[in-house]
């Protein structure tokens, strides 16, 4: 497949997201792997809605280094770590829903442990409603490159799959293509709308 098929299918889904309200006022950021050494990077202040295949900047996984001088998205560090820690990823997706941000706060452990629920289905690999996923939640940070060290330093003891929860912030997700990567979003918002309803009501 293409690069340019994939960034296609990334645009879409950009417009998708945006149409879900899952990137409010330019927030989030999304990539695609192009090769072992670089990355397209959506550029900072984008509303993802209206994003075309020219808001995509070219990085380098290494050093976060772009050619041409524009400015990727201030995550950047996040979406190149991801590459580097995964191979086999193609494309992330970071979003700031209402629904990550608030069920990332109402957690207050390390993790977030979805199980019961037909929908974990939606996560390549996984079989059964019985089996508990784990979705790590990291503190959020505004020094991306120490919030990068944490989630590194967590892919060591625990490899992520999915993806992972910064409380109070969003959810980055990926997958190796871009409909992997967007049916896992679209699986973990679904599972993060019944677990707050759950709990919301459990707490009654
Ligand atoms: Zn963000």
């Amino acid at each position: 497949m293409s690069y340019h098929s994939e960034l296609a299918e990334l645009v879409a889904a950009c417009h998708w997201i945006g149409a879900k309200g899952w990137c409010p006022a330019t927030g989030g950021n999304m990539s695609l792997r192009l090769d072992t050494e670089t990355c397209l990077v959506t550029e900072s202040g984008k509303d993802k809605g209206s994003l075309s295949d020219t808001d995509f900047l070219k990085v380098r996984l290494a050093d976060n280094g772009v050619a041409d001088g524009r400015r990727p998205s201030a995550e950047t560090g996040l979406h190149t770590l991801i590459y580097r820690l995964l191979p086999e990823i193609g494309a992330v997706l970071h979003t700031h829903s209402v629904n990550a941000t608030v069920l990332s706060r109402a957690e207050k452990g390390t993790e977030l442990s979805l199980s019961g629920y037909e929908m974990q289905k939606s996560l390549s690999g996984q079989q059964t409603h019985l089996d508990t996923v784990p979705i790590p939640i990291f503190d959020n940070d505004q020094d991306i490159d120490a919030l990068a060290m944490r989630v590194a330093d967590h892919h060591r003891r625990q490899p992520l799959i999915y993806g992972f929860l910064v409380r109070g912030h969003g959810l980055y997700c990926f997958g190796r293509t871009v409909a992997e990567a967007r049916r896992h979003l679209d699986g973990l918002e679904f599972l993060f709308q019944c677990e707050l309803t759950r709990r919301l009501l459990e707490a009654k």
